[in-house]
């Protein structure tokens, strides 16, 4: 049931629900057979992003985990976890996040994903050398786990983005320089990494979810859905339609469609989709306008129609993470504090998205606060 789409609904990460609801989504598109084989290696993605506390709906949920790798086992697969997160390694945002305590209960070793290689063969249409980890080449089968979160680039982080934490460590600095502030060049290197990697299933943690200023320090947002499917272009699409906004301003979808993927033929099982609509979620804010205009009335105009970060210097511990993560290195320590030079700054948000104190915001330039008023979903 490749275009399939379930959604299940479950109010609660206690173990014994949360493993019913799994096993409800993933036979509503076929059951596990479909998915995993006898002697099979089954790679685990979760949403590793940083070690903090399942409740603040930052990664994964164990219980997601501990089922997942139960229904694996019980089909004969062999399961593994990787992932690369932003800053520190997979181990210690598992072991944060309390995800490496159900690895180590359930006996399923966690893979550091450090050996960059080149796709065998590559399927990407425009990015055709991006380094994946071999962890991903060696298994027979992946199952991606995202979690429902809005991101202050791509608006929302679900199932095709999650497939960039497969991408080694500091090699993602190097595609966030390569992308620049493009982020439809961003969306189309995620589209063509998905394209590479073709997870078997995906299936999305939505029984609490982040909404704000995602995906690390946003609110967390009871959303009581679970959903899987073979195809995360096809899943994203649908949590568009939950949230009531249209596919195209999610980048990726918007890239994909323009490729003539994805828009048709999703088919949906299990909840109805007007049942389970999320009628309040809050997203990020506006972060720029593009209008087609020249490059250099563009590049005047930049901080007025382009959002911007801020740091806020009384919540900020100085701890260097966003020195350290920023791709162009344009944000540096002086006397005074921190301080970004906003004209090399490509917007990429990596510095927000890392910031553990949630002291860095996105602000919106003028000109946006001008047109904008609130959030436009597409430009
Ligand atoms: S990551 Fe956040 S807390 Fe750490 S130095 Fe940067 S702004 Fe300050
Ligand atoms: S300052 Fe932040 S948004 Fe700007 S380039 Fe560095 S990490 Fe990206």
């Amino acid at each position: 049931m490749e275009g399939s789409v379930s959604i299940v609904k479950c109010q609660t990460y206690d173990e014994k629900e949360v493993l019913k609801a799994l096993r409800r989504s993933i036979d509503l598109i076929g059951g596990i057979n479909s998915f995993v084989k006898r002697g099979d290696r089954v790679l685990l993605k979760p949403n590793l992003l940083y070690g903090k506390s399942p409740e603040k709906a930052v990664t994964t949920h164990p219980s997601i985990i501990r089922g997942v790798i139960q229904i694996v086992r019980e089909n004969g697969g062999i399961p593994i976890l990787g992932d690369s997160p932003g800053l520190g390694s997979a181990l210690r945002v598992s072991e944060n996040s309390g995800i490496k305590r159900v690895a180590d209960a359930m006996d399923c070793p966690i893979v550091e994903f450090n050996r960059p290689v080149l796709p065998p063969e590559s399927k990407g249409r425009i990015f055709k050398n991006i380094e994946i980890d071999q962890a991903v080449f060696e298994a027979d089968v992946i199952i991606n786990l995202p979690k429902w979160k809005t991101h202050a680039q791509m608006l929302l982080t679900l199932g095709v983005k999650n497939l960039f934490g497969c991408v080694p460590g500091p090699r993602k600095a190097l595609w966030h320089l390569k992308a620049g502030e493009d982020h439809k060049i961003f969306a189309q290197m995620l589209v063509d990494i998905y394209h590479m990697i073709q997870p078997a299933l995906t299936i999305l943690d939505g029984i609490v979810g982040m909404e704000g200023s995602g995906p690390n320090s946003g609110h967390p947002i009871s959303l009581g859905l679970l959903l899987a499917s073979p195809d995360p272009l096809s899943l994203d699409q649908i949590v568009c339609d939950l949230l009531g906004i249209p596919r195209e301003s999610l980048l990726t979808n918007r890239v994909a469609f323009e490729q003539g993927l994805g828009m048709d033929g999703i088919i949906v099982v299990g909840e109805r989709l007007e049942d389970v609509r999320i009628r309040q979620f809050k997203f990020p804010g506006l972060w720029r306008i593009d209008w087609n205009l020249p490059g250099f009335i563009k590049k005047a105009l930049k901080n007025a129609f382009s959002s911007k970060p801020v740091i806020a210097e009384e919540v900020c511990k100085l701890c260097r993470q966003c020195i350290e993560i920023c791709p162009p290195k344009v944000l540096k320590e002086n006397e005074k504090g921190l301080e970004i030079d906003y004209g090399q700054c490509i917007r990429c948000f990596c510095c927000q998205e890392i910031c553990p104190e949630g002291a860095i915001t996105i602000q919106q330039g003028w000109g946006l606060k001008l047109v904008g008023g609130r959030q436009k979903l597409v430009d």
